[in-house]
């Protein structure tokens, strides 16, 4: 596993790109809509892993009540792994809880899965795994 990308919750990408354009020095290289989340995502290229943000497009999108809860900040960590369903299956014999332990098409041309905050310490962890 590596640490992929960090995702953070943001209420306004206009605004946040631009904050974060100026603190990386560096424009994204991608925005990209998922719809089935209900999140406009922003990425940032940092060495071998990214800056995610994430802006809900609908009131009921997980990002808004994020947000509404929490206000804005980090909203989750994403571990690369190599093969999901063998990371799923073993996290799993471990006593890990899934949100759903089906991947699903996350951003960025990932299968994503995300495990529960209660068996992960509060922190949202995300396992991605590059499409092939
Ligand atoms: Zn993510």
């Amino acid at each position: 596993m590596k640490i992929e990308h960090l995702g953070i919750a943001v209420k306004s990408l206009g605004l946040s790109d631009d904050l974060f354009a100026k603190l990386l020095g560096k424009e994204h290289y991608k925005q990209e809509k998922v719809e089935s989340e209900g999140v406009t995502t922003s990425f940032y290229q940092l060495g071998d892993s990214k800056i995610e943000l994430l802006e809900a497009t609908k009131t009921d999108s997980p990002i808004a009540k994020f947000i509404e809860k929490k206000g804005e900040g980090i909203h989750h960590i994403a571990f690369g792994v190599e093969n999901i369903l063998e990371e799923i299956e073993r996290l799993k014999k471990n006593g890990f809880i899934f949100i759903s332990e089906t991947p699903k098409e996350g951003a960025d041309n990932k299968l994503v899965v995300f495990l529960h905050p209660k068996s992960t310490n509060g922190v949202l962890v995300e396992l991605c795994q590059e499409k092939q």
